[in-house]
């Protein structure tokens, strides 16, 4: 790409807009000219406001940038959104509406049914909802696009090469959430030492409900959710980064162990294939010790951007069992925006 592409980054100052900022910084690409964030920060040079949590220095190409407001015209032509939820329905919407093209992070838009909610290991094949999109909002050049919150894609990644192969009738998932996934500064430290939380407001129906819309198919101008029932319990756990998640499913046709983890391991898929710059080179990763994954071990596998599986055995309800792990502001968050922002760029969606 002879010049790159100017991209701002909403909720700049959060974490996972640190995340966007750190993993944007040499990218061939994308080049970040943008910061957007709260009253409290606008007007004053990121390295003023930004309380710096990632373990890089801030970029010397963020430092000084001062940071906009969300009233503040922005000149870029991607955005990557990291707002809480609540703000970002409307502002992301008009932001597309202005020809921009978004990429999100929060919950608010990834139901609505002309929004792509993707995975580009998963359902590349939604982002045909884009000309549905545009043509019910009377958008040209604008769009968004979601990612699935930060459990769901590293769920939906281990699950897609069993529900080709196998297909899944149910799935019993537990997660065990990181910290950080509730932003900076987060649950206090007072709830998390010595303790686990067992609640995490609204985090099972989104689990629940997303990987239906991640496995439905495109029918027509719609996605048809996916025949899977999926029944979840979320818990915070005292870990700084990284979801853990214990999964137990129920096949539709009868598959081997050996055959389960062959599917985890041979799996590739378009990001891949077309050689996208953050796509990981094996997106899921297996692990053979018995006492693995674990988050301090394996959340960086990839680069933060694989789901990492393992103690894949038989289960004695249902049919296979195993614990999947994955970072959760890389490829739960902030990495999973921007790899799909590459397929769009591939995919002649941005030019
Ligand atoms: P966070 O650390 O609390 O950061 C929130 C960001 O939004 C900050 O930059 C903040 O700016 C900005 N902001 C807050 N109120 C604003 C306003 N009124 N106008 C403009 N900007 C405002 O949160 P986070 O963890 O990064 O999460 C951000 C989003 O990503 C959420 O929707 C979350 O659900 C989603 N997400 C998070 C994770 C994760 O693992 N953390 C994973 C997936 C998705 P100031 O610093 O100026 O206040």
């Amino acid at each position: 790409m002879a010049e790159k592409l100017s991209v701002a980054v909403l909720g700049a100052t959060g974490s996972v807009g640190q995340r966007f900022i750190q993993l944007l910084q040499r990218h061939p690409w994308f080049e970040v000219n943008e910061l957007v964030a709260s009253d409290r920060s606008s007007g004053q040079k990121y390295s003023d406001v930004c309380d710096w949590r990632v373990s890089d220095a801030i970029p010397e190409s963020a430092r000084e940038i001062r940071v906009k407001g969300l009233q503040d015209k922005l000149d870029s032509q991607i955005v990557f959104s990291s707002l809480p939820g609540g703000l970002a329905s409307t502002i992301e919407i008009e932001l597309a509406a202005q020809g921009k093209q978004v990429f999100t992070n929060a919950s608010d838009n990834r139901m609505i049914p002309d929004v792509p909610l993707m995975i580009p290991e998963v359902n590349k094949e939604h982002l045909a909802l884009i000309d549905v999109q545009r043509q019910n909002r009377g958008w040209d050049r604008g769009l968004v696009v979601a990612n699935p919150n930060c459990s769901t894609i590293h769920l939906v990644l281990a699950l897609k090469p069993i529900w080709e192969q196998f297909g899944i009738e149910l799935a019993m998932v537990t997660t065990l959430q990181a910290v950080s996934g509730a932003g900076y500064p987060g649950v206090p430290s007072l709830d998390m030492v010595d303790n686990i939380v067992p609640y995490i407001g609204g985090e099972e129906e989104k689990i629940e409900s997303e990987t239906l819309k991640l496995l439905g198919t495109m029918s027509g101008d719609h996605i048809a959710s996916a025949a899977i029932t999926v029944s979840t319990q979320c818990t915070r756990v005292p870990v700084r980064d990284g979801h853990t998640e214990s999964v137990s499913l129920k096949l539709r046709k009868p598959a081997g162990i050996e055959q389960i983890i062959d599917s985890f391991r041979s799996f590739q898929a378009s990001p891949q294939k077309l050689g996208l710059p953050s796509a990981p080179a094996n997106p899921i990763v297996v692990r053979d010790q018995a006492d693995r994954p674990q988050p301090v071990l394996d959340r960086d596998a990839e680069s933060g951007m694989a789901s990492v599986v393992g103690r894949v055995r038989e289960c004695s309800i249902f049919d296979v069992k195993f614990m999947v792990l994955g970072h959760n502001t890389i490829r739960g968050a902030a990495g999973a925006s921007i790899l799909n922002a590459e397929l769009l760029v591939k995919e002649g969606f941005i030019s």
